[in-house]
């Protein structure tokens, strides 16, 4: 057989990956399958960025870029930053990379020695194991329980750190939960660093424009600016601006940081793709208006859903506070069996078993390192999600 190269071969399959395939397969049979499975928004980009990105091409934008970012996007990413973070940065704390996901591979490639430890709040979404332990780091996850609002505990992550830790990772809002930390738990954080100066923050803020009932995004680069040497701030276009396919993620770190990650990026992909930077850049500087728009969208949807699942019998669902999934704890029903006589043992079972029986994909919280949960996406229309509940439900009530 081939020989991949263990760092790869070793690493866990993500569960997403197999039902993805499954639903394909089905959908190629003619089944009606409906995905809630994908954290892709279901907007068009913002027409803005689709005009700028072509006068971009057609002025002649078309050669090689800078390995950190083009100027012109590099300043808008600076606009950003002041105007809804209130933070003011310097062109050289700044980079653009293939998404927030090559942003992440930057910094742990840039960062890791063999062992070193990552610690990842539990649910996650699953790119920072993944990728800390392709590049030889160990991920440590610590859980966030429900019951404190699937956020996590300060005390735990002091307990977590140990001489061999290299980053603690934040991701809030969080995928999948939709949780967001406020000043005080931010605050708590940062004394647990202030004690542990060998630690790195890596702040995912992907979400940060979709938070629902007046939340607001606050980052711990606004709340600990006295740690600004240690926190780097993960932010990109994907979700807010609904241009995932534009690959553009950017990020705002100490400077010796951010130069080891744009050297990582000289050796890999090099600078990104010019007419996205273009488009990227038209969009940061248009408004915030449509994002408010899809902010509000997002927040009925997830209304609409944690309202159907709740009245299924069997079935939890905390209401998120940002993001777009939804994540119904299914405790209740493992151990059951399926109208068509699945044991449902584990979250991933079930996930198989409502694919395969009420054409739902979902993705287990076992991907996400969380059980037993499914993450749905409410990046759906409005009839999509209302019929989505309606199967779960009748799933549910075949389980004996
Ligand atoms: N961070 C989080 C928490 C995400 O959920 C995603 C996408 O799913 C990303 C980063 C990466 O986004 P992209 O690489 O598309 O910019």
């Amino acid at each position: 057989t081939f020989r991949i190269a263990s760092r790869l071969a070793t690493l866990p399959k993500p569960a997403t990956i197999a039902m993805a395939a499954r639903a394909r397969e089905l959908r190629a049979e003619g089944e009606d399958v409906i995905s809630l499975a994908l954290g892709q928004p279901d907007f068009p980009s913002p027409p803005e960025a689709i005009e700028a990105a072509y006068a971009a091409g057609l002025a002649g934008d078309t050669g090689y870029p800078p390995i950190p970012g083009q100027k012109a996007l590099i300043d808008a990413i600076i606009h950003k930053f002041k105007r809804d973070n209130d933070l003011t940065v310097t062109s050289d704390r700044i980079m653009v990379a293939n998404g927030g996901k090559q942003v992440i591979y930057n910094a742990f490639a840039a960062t890791l020695d063999d062992g070193d430890e990552v610690i990842v709040p539990a649910p996650y979404w699953v790119s920072y194991p993944l990728i800390a332990r392709m590049l030889g780091g160990t991920a440590v996850e610590i859980p966030c329980p429900e019951e404190n609002g699937f956020r996590p505990d300060a005390a735990t992550i002091k307990a977590a750190i140990t001489p061999k830790t290299r980053w603690l990772v934040l991701n809030f809002p969080n995928n999948p939960t939709g949780a967001i930390l406020e000043r005080h738990d931010l605050e708590a954080i940062a004394d647990v660093l202030r004690d542990a100066p060998h630690v790195l923050v890596m702040s995912d803020e992907i979400y940060e424009h979709l938070t629902f009932d007046g939340r607001r995004h606050l980052s711990i680069l606004q709340v600990a600016p006295d740690l600004a040497e240690r926190i780097l701030v993960i932010n990109g276009m994907a979700k807010a601006y609904a241009m995932t396919g534009w690959r553009v993620g950017f990020a705002c770190g100490p400077m010796p940081l951010i130069k080891a990650m744009i050297a990582v990026q000289g050796n890999t992909t090099s600078g990104v793709c010019t007419l996205a930077q273009a488009g990227s850049a038209a969009a940061l500087k248009g408004g915030l208006d449509r994002i408010e728009q899809m902010r509000e969208t997002y927040q009925r949807r997830r209304d609409t859903m944690v309202e159907a699942l709740q009245a299924i019998p069997g079935l939890t669902c905390a209401v998120p506070e940002g993001a777009f999934y939804v994540y119904p704890g299914v405790g209740g029903l493992i151990g059951g069996t399926s109208a068509s006589g699945r044991l449902l043992d584990t979250d991933v079972a079930f996930a198989e078993a409502l694919l395969e029986e009420a054409h739902v994909a979902t993705v287990p919280g076992t991907a996400f390192g969380f059980s037993p949960y499914l993450r749905l996406s409410c990046a759906a229309s409005d009839d999509q999600l209302a019929e989505a509940c309606r199967r779960i439900e009748g799933f549910v009530k075949g389980i004996r």
